[in-house]
């Protein structure tokens, strides 16, 4: 048995050209998606894309699964999420292994990130019986006036291949919660994933006698995304991916004066002061430029240096890089599995050149590794450059593992003008054990990132606070903090018990 069988009868998963599911429908008459391993090259799915009458059926169902679904209390969609939750847990591992095997990220990254579905769904249980609104004083006697969310209809959810599952429960857990339906568009370079995810929950709703129009899944490329973005049917769409992407969403949605929560690109710094704690530093950038292979939008691309410490920090780095054992991501031995697929060895490489050709220096070498183990061609080392801000590429988010150094000069109000200095504004950190350098990076005057980390590395965020960032990461909230507001409607509402109808603002109107 292949691994890819062994990991699909883990998962229950029989049906595989399952390219659209909703209800009991499959459909097949869309073209076909192959998903290629970039573990071992190996072909290890052929999915049906959806077609524009596929997409009709799909959004059909949602809509009529929304009907029934808004009027469930909001507690009881949290027990839907609860068994969800449970659901997850006992497929944690073989889930875990499709995501490493299908996206290539490590094992242990793989079962981070089905627990990181299970820990929003913990967090969405709990919040399921606290979606509040406010009560106000009304400026006119005998009213009442209060706010309450209604869900919002049917969210659109279209992901990026690098968080393959994850992404898609952050979106969706919460958004049950609220009494939304959701029909989702994985990547179209982990399409299994986003069918073994469709399993999970279609069994949930079998179990609940609930339709699966509640949660539904589509697959194809942009072109099936567009169908969505442009549907004025669906009031929200949720889009992580490039900030190219964005760019195009964004404008589709808001073109119909739809709403969108835009996850998009990063170009994340640390910032190491001559207070830093340089054992820390270093797991730090290690972890956040090597980490998923560099392809985290959280990743670690530039590591901003005082000039003091900046000899000691470069040696102990690279030291490290030297410890990297590159290789299977599903062996626990290996800290950095392959890259997605060749377009994006070759993106790898032309920005190596680019940093050269732009007066940059080298200092661990990059390349592609061959050979036993290595045939899917997707293995890239993790590489080290000294650099510029101003550079071209420095400035641009390059999926993989290149870490770019810069030094700075005086106080850290010059480092975070570094920092700062790009386009995108994700994640942030600062190494230091100075508090006045701390708080100053948190301050007003600070990092201008959605995430800012003190003595913390850039890569990964927990659960509880609303994740995003600014700028071309696109400003979107998702995850923890009051993130659900964005999956539902406020509507407030004003009762008169009175006999008379005074207007407000003092206002007569003698009839
Ligand atoms: P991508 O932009 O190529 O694709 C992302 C998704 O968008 C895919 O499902 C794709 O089919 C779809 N898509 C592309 N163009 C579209 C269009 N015009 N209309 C509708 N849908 C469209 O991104 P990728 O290569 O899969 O992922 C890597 C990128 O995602 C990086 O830039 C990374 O930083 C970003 N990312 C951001 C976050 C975040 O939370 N900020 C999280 C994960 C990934």
């Amino acid at each position: 048995m292949t691994t890819i069988q062994k990991i699909l009868l883990d998962l229950n998963v029989k049906e595989l050209n399952a390219g659209t599911s909703t209800g009991s429908i499959n459909f097949g008459e869309g073209k076909t998606i192959d998903s290629y391993s970039p573990v071992d090259g190996k072909l290890i799915g052929r999915v049906t894309a959806t077609t524009k009458d596929d997409y009709e059926k799909v959004l059909g169902s949602a809509l009529k699964a929304f009907k029934s679904f808004r009027i469930i209390p909001a507690p009881q969609r949290g027990e839907l999420v609860r068994q969800f939750g449970d659901k997850l847990r006992e497929l944690k591992q073989p889930l875990g292994e499709l995501v490493s095997y299908e996206m290539g990220k490590s094992l242990q990254e793989g079962l981070g990130e089905v627990q990181e579905m299970i820990d929003i769904c913990n967090f969405a249980v709990g919040l399921s019986r606290q979606l509040h609104g406010l009560t106000m004083h009304s400026e006119r006697p005998g009213h009442r006036m209060y706010e309450q969310y209604h869900p919002l209809g049917i969210v659109g959810i279209i992901s990026a291949f690098n968080f393959p599952v994850a992404v898609w429960a952050w979106n969706t857990s919460l958004a049950w919660i609220c009494g939304d339906v959701c029909i989702w568009k994985p990547s179209e370079k982990t399409p299994l994933c986003g069918i073994a995810c469709q399993n999970i929950i279609a069994s949930v709703l079998k179990e609940n006698k609930m339709p699966e129009g509640i949660s539904c899944l589509i697959n194809g490329d942009l072109n099936v995304g567009e169908l969505m973005t442009s549907d004025s049917r669906i009031p929200l769409i949720s889009a992580t991916g490039s900030t190219r992407m964005g760019k195009i969403v964004a404008q589709t949605v808001a073109g119909r004066l739809g709403k969108s929560l835009l996850e998009l690109g990063g170009n994340n710094a640390i910032i190491v002061t001559p207070d830093a704690d340089i054992k820390m530093t270093v797991i730090g950038a290690v972890f956040g430029a090597c980490g998923t292979a560099g392809q985290r939008c959280t990743s670690t691309r530039r590591l901003i240096i005082h000039e003091s410490i900046y000899d000691k920090v470069i040696n102990a780095v690279v030291a490290a890089y030297k410890q990297l054992r590159i290789g299977n991501p599903l062996d626990e031995n290996n800290h950095v599995g392959p890259v997605i697929d060749t377009d994006a060895v070759k993106m790898y490489l032309s920005a190596l050149d680019k940093v050269v050709a732009e007066g940059g220096n080298i200092l661990v070498e990059g390349g592609v590794l061959q050979g036993e183990g290595y045939e899917s061609g997707c293995y890239v080392k993790p590489a080290i450059a000294e650099a510029d801000n101003s550079f071209v590429i420095v400035q641009h988010e390059t999926f993989a593992p290149i870490l770019y150094l810069l030094k700075y000069t005086g106080g850290v109000e010059n480092a975070l003008d570094l920092q700062n200095g790009v386009a995108q504004g994700l994640s942030s950190a600062i190494m230091t054990n100075n508090l006045r350098e701390a708080e100053h990076f948190l301050s007003v005057q600070g990092s201008d990132c959605g995430i800012s980390n003190v003595n913390i590395g850039t890569s990964g965020a927990e659960i509880g606070g609303a994740f995003g960032g600014e700028k071309d990461t696109g400003g979107g909230r998702e995850s923890g903090s009051d993130a659900w507001k964005i999956y539902m409607r406020r509507q407030t509402n004003t009762i008169n018990y009175t006999t008379e109808l005074p207007l407000s603002q003092g206002i007569k109107f003698d009839l």
